[in-house]
């Protein structure tokens, strides 16, 4: 269908030049032949008025010149009433067949090449893209047809394209139409809009603009009118909460020389040190040497299951802490130049924290900018009975499993997220027998299908029982013994255990810090624009806080744009950046993911292309029995643009930075193919999945050329 209308279009716009019809919609042309076209008029007054806007239609949509001259005629025929009704449509409608032909021809291929690039452009044309429009229509320095052609590329909708560019072009049309109708008094179209009309109409163009950047800053004076701001402030910054979106937030604020004060209400360093990443990864290294160690056999030694003492497994869990926990330490934060307060932080008003410390008095600080970095919590399910059988959440699992003799021995893991994977597997390839509940169909459903299937059948050959589909009804304890019932399609299963661990999410920490009495919006996390400002643009958050994601590297990522904009938004703001996100989880084959994996592609109707290369092929896997899983890459298709990775397999998160690398700087397979990567290691396999999309796409035409060109050489 879109040739045709091409050649349409080719057809009409080289009519119109090879019939010179551009000679009749000039200036001194109209001036000559208005008598003939008065006559047209008087006789045929509906014939005329119907051919004229037929034609305004046709100049308009097919952008050829002459809509100013004809804007003129219809003031000189019709008059100023009737000139103005017939330009106003005639020339909105033809713009609208305009805007839809660019769109129709171009918009997609424009979208799919660029997308990601324009992606600025849609956010600010779906928020802004009426007043961007009405502003172009208005000043009339801004050419009729440009708009028209680029305004299609644009995911602006139709409608509103087109009352905008009516109401937008009515006075520059009034004002053509009215110097039309004194013809004899003009000498060309340049003298019909003096300096002053343009500097006017340039003005009432930005006028919306204005009008919405005032309403801003009244909301904001609103917001802050009950608040008495205080003259002075005794701090640049205050950060609230010393895990990883508060630690990089204070560290940038200190190393850019304000004065900040980081306040922390438990441990320096939040979740990630103390109850998340660190200790989980130091407890998924012992449990996998000890299944390694166990499974000897596959590297050609005798199988020995080690024996251990459980209490150092979870004793070298603490080292680790305590290993890292000097690079997030109150010292090494002072010596930075951060102020560091151990206490509860409170936001009394807009600027006002006041921090409640485990001794001593309360301190009240003023301070111009608040970034709050609180973090989440684990998620406790409202489960009856839950209460009576001493669960354990990723908060309370690392002290209460560090004082007891022996690992447990019956273990339930609820939920088959990452962390309820990562952590069932590892208990198991320690001996524990554990069984994991989800609820869902599958483990790690956020992962393609085929992922949570190797993920699953790993964890089950490590021993872990998975009950997916299975909802926990309730908790029970007899004595002793301790019991979860389960349902299944109508059928209820009672499990025994020693130990119950909540895996089942974690919630942002949103209360009991004046986010209600300040009326901070919250929904699940605090709601921020993407300045990460709240309601108060003074009031910033980052971390699990924030969302919408809940990793380390995130909230550090988050930290950067709540510090600049706090300290430096006066002059610029950044808007964060969310579009290339890496992630991995932890389990044996590991799971890394950055980008679009195929169930958000189909999801969100992107088109794409995969390309997958099996570990299995690869030379430094094989020497080091690891050869399970794959690497898949999604490409727009057709084209070298990486939409997103998947890799499963042995240190899929490290082999993930080169696709994360990539994707960043928009670089495609073709560039990874042609860097060196050293022999033999498992980084090949990045290159290996780049051969295969190469060959995919090798030029078919061409090869055969070549083949006869070598045929013809023999
Ligand atoms: C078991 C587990 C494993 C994980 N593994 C990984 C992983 O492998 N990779 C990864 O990227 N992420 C992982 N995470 C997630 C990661 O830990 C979090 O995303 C990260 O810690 C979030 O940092 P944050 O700064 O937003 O919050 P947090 O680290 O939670 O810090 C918030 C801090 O604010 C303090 N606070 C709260 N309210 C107040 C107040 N009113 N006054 C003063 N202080 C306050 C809290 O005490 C806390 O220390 C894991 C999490 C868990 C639970």
């Amino acid at each position: 269908m879109r040739k045709p209308i091409i050649i349409l279009i080719i057809s009409l716009i080289s009519v119109f030049f090879i019939l010179d019809l551009g000679s009749y919609l000039s200036f001194q042309n109209l001036k000559s032949s208005l008598g003939q076209f008065e006559t047209w008029r008087i006789d045929s007054p509906v014939l005329t008025g119907v051919i004229f806007f037929s034609f305004y239609v046709a100049v308009a949509a097919l952008s050829l010149p002459g809509a100013a001259v004809m804007t003129l005629a219809a003031g000189a025929l019709f008059g100023l009433m009737w000139g103005t009704i017939i330009v106003s449509f005639a020339s909105s409608i033809g713009a609208t067949f305009a805007f839809l032909v660019s769109r129709y021809l171009f918009r997609d291929a424009i979208q799919r090449r660029f997308g990601d690039r324009l992606r600025t452009i849609n956010n600010g044309i779906a928020k802004d893209g009426k007043f961007y429009l009405f502003t172009l229509r208005l000043v009339p320095l801004f050419p009729f047809f440009i708009v028209n052609l680029l305004m299609g590329l644009t995911p602006i909708r139709t409608v509103s394209y087109y009352w905008v560019s009516q109401v937008g072009m009515l006075a520059g049309t009034l004002v053509y139409v009215n110097a039309g109708t004194h013809l004899a008094k003009i000498s060309g179209l340049n003298s019909i809009i003096s300096p002053g009309l343009l500097a006017s109409f340039i003005l009432l163009g930005v006028f919306p603009l204005f009008t919405r950047w005032f309403l801003r800053f009244l909301q904001r004076r609103r917001v802050y009118a009950k608040w008495n701001r205080p003259k002075n402030f005794d701090r640049n910054l205050i950060v609230i909460g010393a895990g990883a979106a508060g630690l990089v937030t204070a560290y940038i604020g200190a190393a850019v020389k304000a004065k900040v004060t980081l306040v922390e209400a438990q441990k320096m360093g939040g979740d990630c040190l103390n109850y998340g990443c660190v200790p989980s990864k130091t407890l998924i290294k012992s449990a996998r040497l000890r299944h390694q160690l166990s499974h000897g056999d596959n590297y050609g030694l005798k199988a020995n299951v080690p024996e251990f003492n459980f209490k150092e497994v979870m004793a070298r869990v603490h080292e680790a802490i305590s290993t890292i926990a000097p690079h997030d330490s109150a010292e090494r934060y002072t010596k930075l130049g951060v102020e560091v307060l151990k206490g509860y932080a409170y936001i009394k008003d807009p600027w006002t924290v006041e921090i409640t410390p485990h001794v001593g008095s309360v301190q009240r600080l003023t301070t111009r900018n608040i970034v709050i970095a609180t973090g989440a919590k684990p998620v406790v399910p409202d489960l009856p009975g839950l209460d009576k059988v001493d669960y354990v959440t990723s908060d309370t699992l690392w002290d209460k499993f560090a004082k007891k003799d022996s690992l447990p021995s019956r273990l339930i893991v609820l939920g088959g997220g990452p962390i309820g994977c990562e952590l069932a597997q590892s208990f198991a390839r320690l001996g524990s027998r554990v069984t994991q509940i989800e609820m869902a169909s599958r483990i790690m459903v956020h992962e393609d299908k085929e992922v949570s299937e190797i993920v699953q059948s790993s964890l089950e050959r490590d021993g872990v029982h998975i009950l997916t589909d299975h909802k926990a009804l309730y908790c029970e304890r007899e004595g002793d013994h301790k019991f979860i019932t389960v349902t299944h399609d109508g059928t209820e299963q009672r499990i025994e255990f020693d130990e119950l661990l909540c895996a089942v999410g974690r919630k942002a920490q949103i209360t009991g810090y004046g986010l209600e009495e300040l009326g901070i919006e919250t929904k699940n996390t605090i709601v921020t624009n993407e300045y990460l400002e709240t309601l108060y643009p003074n009031i910033f958050a980052a971390g699990d806080v924030a969302g919408p994601f809940q990793f380390t590297h995130t909230a550090s990522h988050q930290a950067w744009y709540a510090a600049v904009n706090a300290l430096f938004g006066d002059f610029k703001r950044f808007r964060v950046d969310y579009s290339i996100i890496p992630r991995a989880t932890f389990v044996d084959p590991e799971v890394a993911r950055v980008g679009l994996n195929e169930q958000e592609a189909k999801k969100q109707g992107v088109p794409y292309e995969t390309t997958r290369y099996k570990f299995d092929e690869l030379d430094r896997a094989v020497t080091d029995s690891s050869t399970h899983g794959f690497v898949k890459v999604l490409t727009i298709p057709g084209r070298d643009h990486i939409l997103g990775a998947t890799i499963v397999g042995e240190h899929a998160g490290d082999l993930m930075a080169e696709f994360v690398l990539a994707m960043k700087y928009r670089l495609g397979l073709s560039k990874i193919l042609s860097t060196i990567h050293i022999y033999p290691t498992l980084a090949e396999a990045n290159k290996n999945v780049a051969g295969i999309w190469k060959i995919k796409h090798a030029p078919q035409r061409l090869l055969m050329w070549l083949f006869r060109y070598h045929a013809w050489k023999r």
